[in-house]
């Protein structure tokens, strides 16, 4: 058994310890960047409250978001609204969400 958590990156279909990738969620059809980001989840977003999450490396990131893998991650059509701060997003959230494991309180 794994430590921690592994999830398949729906870009490159690596799996990684969920600590590498961020969350996406579509509570209502409009995809965006779970709020604790990678591996942390906040509880009331945590995928499977509210549907399915995708995880995805911030790196891949850009290409999920313009190919056909989302739709296909969250089994059903979402909207990316704004690409641009969704990429932001999620770069913010991998990158704090590093930070924050000597701080975690
Ligand atoms: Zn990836």
């Amino acid at each position: 058994m794994p430590r921690f958590p592994v999830r398949t990156c729906v870009g490159c279909r690596t799996a990684c310890p969920a600590a590498e990738l961020v969350c996406l969620i579509a509570p209502e059809g409009r995809v965006r960047v779970a709020q604790r980001g990678a591996g942390q989840a906040a509880v009331d977003e945590a995928p499977g409250k509210r549907g399915r999450g995708a995880w995805v490396h911030p790196h891949c990131l850009a290409a999920v978001l313009t190919g056909g893998a989302l739709g296909r991650a969250f089994r059903r059509q979402v909207e990316v609204s704004d690409r641009e701060a969704l990429l932001a997003r999620a770069h913010f959230a991998h990158g704090r969400s590093s930070d924050a494991q000597g701080d975690a309180r």
